[in-house]
């Protein structure tokens, strides 16, 4: 019996992988390495290098590893992105997604944990956001992630297949013991532009906007670490093993900081006074997303253990630290 993890070599997926190794699962990879990297899962586990929409290919592997659960992260993440190329997102996070639940249904996998995302509730009309309200996302990649989380309804009803969609609110941080980490490069997520500002690997950092009706003129996020994120992941296989329900639950802490504050963050923990610009907004942007987070915990019993702004700086700068060492990155 093994768990199949799409898009174990990048961020959040390699993370898991290293959990489940720790807990004593067999683990299988799939990542078309595209912005994954071989390095950041343990050597002991095996690396498939393919596409989840690759139906020969995860028919096989399903079979012959005897595949009973799929958590399935790989996906392109860039909301940008995918408003400049909304069919390639719809092929990767949609179609191949399509592929990997029919694969699943046929081949007699068990559960299946989907990750989604906050960007499915758009510009929520009230924070903390509740599972029960609106879906109205602002992006192709919201619609892409939202598209999914439909199709895995719908065969969860159709074909008995158990599921758990988890919407992920700000993920950031590192592996404590730092085996992995976010090691894209380019990036634009907020806690990792500033910990390489921090190091001096950019010149300085822009703050998009300091007019939105927030305390500080900022955006509010809620900011989850990694290593909180994949507990959760861990907690939704047990409680599915168990017999529990298909459910959709929102991944955040459920309080949020501006982007002023978590840039004072990475100041203080980095005891670096970078510079940073104050710009206008970026297009797209909701004025405050957290999470209202108790379902998850009272559903699955996940007990958030690094629910420290803190914490999730110091991780994210001691892997960014990391980083400029390693040869093959
Ligand atoms: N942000 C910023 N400067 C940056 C990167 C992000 O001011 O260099 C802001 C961004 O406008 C948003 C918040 O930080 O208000 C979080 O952005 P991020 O891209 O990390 O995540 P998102 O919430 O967009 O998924």
């Amino acid at each position: 019996m093994s768990v199949l993890v799409t898009g174990g070599a990048g961020y959040i997926g390699s993370h898991m992988v290293h959990a489940l190794v720790e807990s004593g699962e067999s683990v299988l990879v799939l990542d078309n390495l595209s912005t994954g990297f071989k390095w950041a899962i343990p050597k002991a586990v095996e690396l498939v290098v393919g596409e989840t929409g690759d139906e020969a290919l995860v028919t096989r592997l399903i079979a012959e590893r005897e595949v009973s659960a799929i958590i399935h992260f790989a996906a392109s993440i860039v909301v940008p992105d995918s408003i400049s190329d909304p069919l390639g997102y719809y092929r990767n996070n949609t179609v191949n997604s399509r592929a990997l639940i029919e694969c699943a249904v046929r081949g007699g996998v068990k559960q299946f944990i989907f990750s989604s995302t906050a960007a499915v509730y758009g510009n929520p009309a009230k924070v903390p956001v509740s599972e029960d309200d609106a879906v109205v996302p602002m992006s192709p990649y919201g619609s892409s992630k939202l598209m999914t989380e439909i199709m895995l309804r719908d065969a969860g009803v159709a074909h008995g297949l158990d599921y758990v969609i988890l919407r992920y609110f700000n993920v950031a941080g590192a592996d404590p013991d730092l085996r992995t980490g976010q090691s894209t490069k380019g990036a634009t997520h907020l806690i990792k532009v500033a910990v390489e500002t921090a190091l001096g690997k950019r010149a300085k950092m822009a703050v998009f906007g300091t007019d939105y009706p927030t305390p500080d003129g900022t955006c509010i996020r809620d900011y989850i670490h990694v290593a909180d994120l994949v507990r959760a992941h861990a907690d939704a296989l047990a409680y599915l093993r168990a017999g529990g329900r298909s459910a959709t639950l929102n991944c955040g802490y459920g309080h949020g900081f501006s982007v002023l504050e978590v840039i004072d963050t990475a100041k203080r923990v980095s005891g670096v006074d970078f510079r940073v610009d104050r710009v206008g907004r970026r297009p797209g942007d909701p004025a405050q997303v957290v999470a209202q987070s108790d379902r998850a915990r009272e559903l699955l019993g996940w007990k958030p253990q690094c629910d420290d702004l803190a914490t999730i700086v110091a991780h994210a700068l001691a892997w960014e630290r990391k980083l400029g060492t390693l040869e093959n990155w």
